[in-house]
């Protein structure tokens, strides 16, 4: 499904390489999680898949079902399916998160040519998503992210994936302000939508939250490569161990 062939990627603004030639593969129904020390370009090969600006890609490949990402606009990549968790982060005042949510699945049913979904028809669906993912329904009403607690920020995520039904999810739980409880929410909403259909890559600098999703496979990634590739065994060595074992020094 989602498959990445020596990607290579270097700062815009700056000439430093960042990503030396990432291969990883994840396929339907499973879930991969990418661990690694802090700076070895575990964000940035995230924001690479979602077209993100500032970085260029100076080889290799990265495709979604055979189509390539890396020419397509961020929503062109969206509507083919991948789901990035920070896409929406941002607080959005005015605009309900209902509104919001709809406006995001109209136009990846437009893209794909269907028709869109009334008002009712979608206060219906969302509602049964919302429930489904013990969501408090007031959350909807609520202007996109504003005054949001990281914990309802999260929230929000696992429901704008459940509502956009995405084929690959890419969640980057940054370094820091994940605390316990938020990473069991991130932790449960992966749990619930994982599908035979769904893959998920994990973005992940603790081992913390592997207890709680489970991989099937994980990645260790140290100065812009895949070092290590193992199973969910090698989460816990990095909990014993560290990362120091995994780390490749080379300069490139
Ligand atoms: P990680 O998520 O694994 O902590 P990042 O992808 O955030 O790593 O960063 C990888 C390396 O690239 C770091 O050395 C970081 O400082 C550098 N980097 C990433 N993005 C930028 C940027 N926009 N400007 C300058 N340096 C950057
Ligand atoms: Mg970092
Ligand atoms: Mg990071």
């Amino acid at each position: 499904m989602l498959e990445i062939k020596n990607l290579q990627v270097k700062l815009e603004e700056e000439d430093k390489q960042i990503l030396k030639g990432v291969d990883l593969k994840v396929g339907a129904g499973e879930v991969h999680a990418i661990m690694g020390p802090n700076g070895s370009g575990k964000s940035t090969l995230s924001y690479v898949l979602s077209g993100r600006d500032g970085y260029e890609v100076t080889g290799g490949e990265a495709t979604l079902d055979g189509e390539d990402l890396l020419d397509l606009e961020p929503e062109e990549r969206a509507a083919l399916g991948l789901f990035l968790a920070f896409q929406y982060p941002v607080e959005i005042p005015g605009v309900g998160n209902m509104t919001f949510l709809r406006t995001a699945v109209n136009a990846q049913r437009k893209a794909k040519g269907e028709d869109e979904m009334s008002a009712a028809d979608f206060l219906k669906f969302i509602r049964e998503r919302a429930k489904a993912l013990k969501i408090d329904a007031d959350m909807l009403k609520r202007p996109v992210n504003v005054g949001f607690s990281g914990g309802e920020k999260k929230r929000n995520e696992i429901l704008q994936m459940a509502v956009l039904e995405p084929k690959m999810c890419i969640l980057d739980e940054t370094d820091s302000g994940l605390d316990v409880d938020a990473m069991k929410l991130v932790a449960e909403g992966v749990n619930a939508l994982r599908t035979e259909g769904r893959g998920f890559l994990v973005i992940t600098h603790y081992q913390r939250l592997l207890d709680h999703i489970k991989p099937d496979v994980v990645h260790i990634m140290s100065n812009g490569k895949i070092v290590k590739t193992g199973g969910p065994e090698l989460a816990l060595e990095v909990e014993n161990n560290g990362y120091a074992e995994f780390l490749d020094t080379e300069e490139a």
